[in-house]
């Protein structure tokens, strides 16, 4: 038999997406306009939120513009260690430091006992994950914040479309929340990314940040129009996001139901294959109101497994290396043996809206093998 070529992740792209890309090629305005505009409506309209919704061309960027427009300086975040390395880069670019914290090993999200101990008189936020895509923990989050005076950044770049435990969207309510739409993510854009806030401090500063800092671009750049006399008062960075990026993700935006079951299905056949498995851990996550990104599970010689699996054609990932143990962002008060330990345990499987049932089902089979073997 042929070997199976099944990925971890991947877009997934269809004749909307191309149709709605070639009608901005074919409009000749491919930076940014209105395209634009009316993406950061939708997501406006479906997040049923009142706050503002500002785009950028990366999760990373809004991350960084977030931090960067806090109104501290020489000031630390608490982030879990355990996240993309984007969360970090994210913090310094925007002119603080990243303090690791413990994770959960039930389910990944941030330790607040552990973080608790790790606040010093120049702590001034939380950087909380969604990991994997489940947003239900945030109350908590918000209580620990308003303990300790802390704003709240919510890395939400894996929750597009997953419910808090009230049953709203994430995004809907909350202090600052950044998306990603990245080409792997619940949505995509291609790149891109967003920033969701009531706090205008923040989104004006946004606004006026993705365009180099010229001043009030973005309601030219709506319309069509940019500034020739104009002030910088604050230097800025190319972050805005373009038309043909806004095209994909209105495109994308509109399947989102479809997704979410498409979604739901896969997540139902790993766990009913694992729920009663010896091996195989599933994590503790509000499967229901979540709009997973990834799916991991916790087992026993994972290293081995992957490398089985691999062997037969399975793509697996993992999400993802502590990031207290890289060498910049390494310090003495970093150590977090909790999360070093879960690190050795999880692993991510293909999960992805074009995987079939067969592709699921031997990937499965192939794990249970592994296990009967060793
Ligand atoms: C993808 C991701 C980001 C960054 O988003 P990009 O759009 O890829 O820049 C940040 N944090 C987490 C947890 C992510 O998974």
């Amino acid at each position: 038999m042929e070997k199976r070529n099944i990925k971890l992740s991947k877009s997934s792209i269809g004749r909307e997406e191309i149709n709605a890309v070639e009608d901005v090629l074919k409009n000749e305005y491919l930076g940014m306009g209105s395209y634009v505009k009316k993406f950061e409506d939708d997501v406006k309209s479906y997040l049923g939120t009142d706050k503002e919704v500002v785009c950028v061309n990366t999760g990373t960027a809004a991350l960084h513009l977030a931090v960067e427009a806090l109104p501290f300086d020489d000031f630390e975040i608490l982030v879990p260690s355990i996240t993309y390395v984007a969360s970090y880069s994210a913090i310094v670019a925007g002119g603080a430091i990243p303090i690791s914290c413990e994770v959960d090993s039930i389910n990944l999200f941030i330790d607040l006992d552990d973080a608790k101990n790790r606040i010093t008189s120049k702590t001034k936020a939380i950087m909380a994950v969604h990991y994997a895509g489940d947003a239900t923990k945030m109350k908590e989050v918000y209580d620990f914040a308003v303990k300790y005076s802390l704003r709240v950044i919510e890395d939400a770049a894996h929750s597009f479309g997953s419910f808090q435990l009230n049953g709203r969207l994430v995004g809907y309510e909350g202090d600052i929340i950044c998306f990603s739409f990245d080409g792997i993510k619940n949505i995509t854009c291609g790149e891109g990314g967003a920033i969701v806030s009531s706090d205008l401090n923040i989104t004006n500063y946004v606004k006026n940040a993705r365009l180099l800092g010229v001043e009030n671009d973005t309601d030219m750049r709506y319309s069509g129009k940019r500034s020739w006399d104009f002030d910088v008062v604050k230097s800025g960075y190319r972050y805005h996001m373009s038309n043909i990026m806004a095209a994909i993700g209105i495109a994308q935006l509109k399947k989102i139901d479809s997704i979410r079951e498409k979604k739901k299905i896969l997540a139902s056949a790993y766990i009913n294959a694992f729920v009663r498995s010896k091996n195989v851990q599933l994590l503790d996550l509000n499967y229901s109101n979540s709009l997973l990104h990834i799916f991991v599970i916790k087992v026993l010689n994972r290293d081995k497994l992957k490398i089985f699996l691999e062997e037969n054609g399975i793509s697996c990932g993992i999400h993802y290396k502590p990031n207290h143990l890289l060498t910049a962002y390494n310090s003495e008060i970093n150590s977090l043996p909790q999360s070093v330990e879960i690190y050795n345990q999880i692993l991510s499987i293909p999960f992805h809206l074009d995987l079939n049932d067969l592709d699921q089902q031997y990937i499965i089979k192939k794990i249970s093998e592994f296990y009967d073997e060793h």
